[in-house]
């Protein structure tokens, strides 16, 4: 019965979600469902709309999501306890910020008649909820991940067709509908889009079957990718509406391209597949263009690319002196964040941050000659990263990852991979190393046809660090001692390989 005050509260919020347009004679009422069972909300609690984003008091995140909350009337901060990164928010500040990370909010908190109002989906997602909104049942559900999982399928990869949404959790008894899946069942989910050195990645999980064309006046091009959605996580990470489910950001670095623009609409919200995302490039003037689509470890990426030639790759730097050549390479970048972890932290960051590590080591290291295949947030087609350290005549490659295994926030640990047609004796030495260096479950050395390990025509290696999607793991991949001392790690592996 209280449901009703709430639901009329709700109504013109979701108004404004259902589009002028559709705004026909929609009588079923809005609600929010956490885990199958609708939110115990107040009269007296306000809902205010901010940029098409929905503020909720933060009594409702306290008692419903089990967050304790502390409020500091001096900073006027909100701290919110949650598992692996606490969230902060402070009144009146679009910055907010999950453990060590600082993300940017659609909208900031307020204060309406005393009462503290957060974000619901950046603290849902920020708290490892599902976040999902059904315009047909007028429903936001969250969906925490803790409840039990739905027995996985045996096949590695499910199949990309677009099944109804995955079993739901069953729901608390008293509720007679099962909620909403909380991510529509598209056959591609975006995980990011990036701009660097002329080239749009598309990072993407499931399948993405990509009508790219030019167009004119103005000049642009553009990529409908049909049956496909934003990841969850998407809007945690790079600008993105709520409301109109749209973002853009301006490019700075090319001559040919001013903006990336992006959005996904749907003709029918039931049905999952009838949604798409398009994505447009505005160019000041006609420009040619090469699409192609690589698989990286731990996802996939579709590619723009407005380069005339091929990035010039660098002169052989062969020191001639002794020094062995070790090529380091941080996984993805830019629009490829990789694996995204446990709170949303970015697999990219962690590669990055550890190769720097390792870079700086090396670098006082009579020995070594290092090099890095980036040094920064850009991304770097995985055949370039081969090119680079064949044209560098690399005496060892080694990749920086972390490890994702969605939907089994269980599972950890150390793992390192070898080309499955090449030699393994430098994956085992760096394995017995960094295994020694994380502490972590050994999940032993493996092979696999990775393209960086297939291209590359030296000795290479691909460090699976440790699982991001184990929030346990993901908090001490992110530790500065940690990566400190895997970096250490690294470079003893390297000496001992090398018998330096
Ligand atoms: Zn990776």
């Amino acid at each position: 019965m209280k449901q009703i005050g709430f639901l009329v509260l709700l109504a013109a919020f979701f108004f404004c979600f259902s589009f002028a347009g559709q705004a026909s004679a929609q009588t079923t009422g809005p609600t929010i469902i956490l885990d199958g069972q609708a939110l115990s909300l107040q009269k007296k609690d306000k809902i205010e709309i901010v940029n098409g984003s929905v503020l909720v008091p933060i009594r409702v995140i306290a008692e419903n999501l089990g967050m304790p909350v502390s409020w500091n009337p001096g900073t006027k901060q909100v701290l919110i306890q949650n598992g692996a990164g606490d969230i902060a928010l402070t009144i009146g500040r679009t910055t907010a910020s999950v453990g060590s990370d600082s993300i940017k909010l659609n909208a900031a908190p307020v204060i309406r008649s005393g009462t503290t109002l957060v974000p619901l989906r950046f603290v849902g997602q920020a708290a490892g909820l599902e976040v999902g909104w059904n315009n047909l049942k007028k429903t936001v559900t969250l969906v925490s991940a803790e409840l039990p999982q739905p027995t996985p399928s045996p096949s590695p990869s499910p199949a990309p067709s677009p099944t109804p949404a995955p079993t739901e959790p069953t729901p608390s008894p008293g509720t007679s509908q099962p909620s909403p899946s909380p991510t529509p069942a598209a056959a591609g989910l975006i995980k990011g889009i990036g701009w660097s050195d002329g080239r749009l990645a598309i990072s993407f999980s499931g399948s993405l079957v990509p009508n790219t064309y030019a167009a004119t006046d103005p000049a642009r091009i553009v990529v409908q990718l049909p049956k496909t959605a934003f990841d969850p996580a998407f809007g945690t990470l790079q600008p993105l509406d709520p409301a109109t489910r749209s973002g853009e950001f301006a490019v700075t670095d090319s001559l040919d391209a001013t903006k990336v623009t992006y959005a996904y609409a749907t003709s029918d919200a039931a049905d999952p597949t009838a949604g798409a995302v398009t994505v447009t490039i505005e160019l000041t003037g006609d420009k040619s263009y090469r699409a192609y689509q690589e698989a990286d470890v731990e996802s996939s990426v579709y590619v723009i690319d407005l380069n005339a030639s091929p990035t010039p790759t660098p002169a052989p730097v062969k020191p001639g002196n002794g020094k062995k050549v070790v090529v380091i390479d941080p996984g993805h970048g830019d629009g490829d964040p990789g694996g995204i972890g446990a709170t949303k932290k970015q697999e990219k960051i962690f590669n990055l941050s550890l190769a720097l590590k390792v870079e700086k080591l090396l670098q006082k290291e009579s020995a070594f000659y290092v090099i890095l295949t980036r040094r920064d947030d850009t991304f770097i087609p995985l055949s370039d990263r081969a090119d680079l350290a064949n044209q560098a005549g690399a005496d060892a490659f080694v990749s920086i990852h972390a490890n994702i295994a969605p939907g089994k926030p269980s599972v950890r640990g150390t793992e390192t991979y070898y080309f499955q047609g090449g030699t393994s004796s430098l994956a085992k030495v760096m394995h017995k190393h960094v295994l020694a260096a994380t502490g972590f479950t050994d999940r032993k050395v493996k092979s696999a046809n990775y393209k960086v390990l297939r291209e590359t025509a030296m000795p290479a290696t691909l460090l699976e660090v440790g699982f991001l999607s184990n929030a346990t793991e993901e908090s001490i991949l992110f530790s500065d001692s940690f990566q400190n001392r895997v970096a250490q790690a690294i470079v003893d592996g390297l000496k001992e390989y090398f018998g330096k």
